[in-house]
């Protein structure tokens, strides 16, 4: 409990880094693309020097992509939450991640019996999905088995403090495993921050992870992993129970949902 409390407080000092660091980069980057595509208006530039406006226009963009990974990460993004049941959503979104992983791999969800009703953004738990997904693929090159349930938890004092935040209570459970190549523990501790990569350098941007992340806590939910290497990897993201106080507000199509946190 003292290491995840460590790690908490590890990421929230990058979280803040990450975030201004961010915002005034974006900025920056505006300025760039904005003066590129004014210069790519210019008819008396030869084909070559229009082309190399094209590349610094692309890689500017490139470059405003990673900061909006970073933004996610640092919960600057605008959050959209309404009432929804993760069962649904995820049986939902079984046809993309099936896309993701490929026919190597094999796709097994396991559905709680009872409806599991939260308050969330259904876009970025998508997203959640599609990320873990990916990197569940990258761990297994020779294939393997994508495992997905869900379930109720029942989060206690002891670990909501352990997290650093977060209040004990019910929450709604997605289990992500993979039979894939699993982590060391050195990988293990630096898998949220952004930019950390294993993969080959155009393989991986090391954001993805860290964008999981800033949505989980976004939803003031946590999440765990659980690996050794050669044993696999499993997530456990953690999300409250749907509060009926917003559910109300949620369903009232006059009003406009109020964004948490
Ligand atoms: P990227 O996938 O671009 O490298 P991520 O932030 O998504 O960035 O992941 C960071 C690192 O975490 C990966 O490079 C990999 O080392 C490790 N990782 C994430 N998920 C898994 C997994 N399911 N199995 C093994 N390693 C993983």
């Amino acid at each position: 409990l003292e290491e995840q409390l460590r790690q908490s407080q590890k990421m929230e000092a990058i979280g803040h880094l990450a975030g201004g660091i961010a915002h005034d980069f974006n900025n920056i980057l505006t300025v760039i693309v904005g003066y590129g595509n004014f210069l790519e208006l210019d008819g008396s530039l030869t084909t070559l020097q229009h082309e190399q406006v094209g590349q610094i226009i692309a890689a500017a963009e490139r470059g405003s992509q990673l900061t909006r990974g970073l933004l996610t990460f640092s919960r600057k993004q605008v959050m959209n939450p309404r009432n929804l049941e993760l069962n649904a959503l995820v049986a939902q979104v079984q046809t993309f991640l099936l896309r993701v992983i490929g026919e190597d791999v094999q796709l097994k969800f396991t559905p709680a019996q009872e409806p599991l009703n939260v308050y969330a953004d259904g876009s970025q738990l998508e997203q959640v999905l599609m990320n873990l997904a990916t990197n569940a693929r990258d761990a297994m090159p020779e294939g393997g088995t994508l495992t997905i349930q869900t379930c109720w938890q029942q989060v206690d004092e002891a670990y909501a403090r352990s997290q650093g935040y977060g209040a004990p209570g019910r929450y709604a459970c997605i289990i992500v495993s993979d039979s894939g190549s699993g982590m060391d523990r050195a990988t293990r501790e630096r898998i949220f921050e952004p930019f950390f990569s294993t993969k080959a350098v155009g393989k991986g941007t090391g954001l993805g992870m860290s964008i999981v992340y800033g949505i989980v806590k976004q939803h003031k939910g946590f999440i765990n992993v659980y690996s050794e290497p050669g044993e696999g990897t499993t997530f456990k993201i953690y999300l409250p129970e749907g509060s009926s106080e917003a559910g109300a507000l949620a369903s009232d199509p006059g009003l406009a949902a109020p964004a948490t946190g």
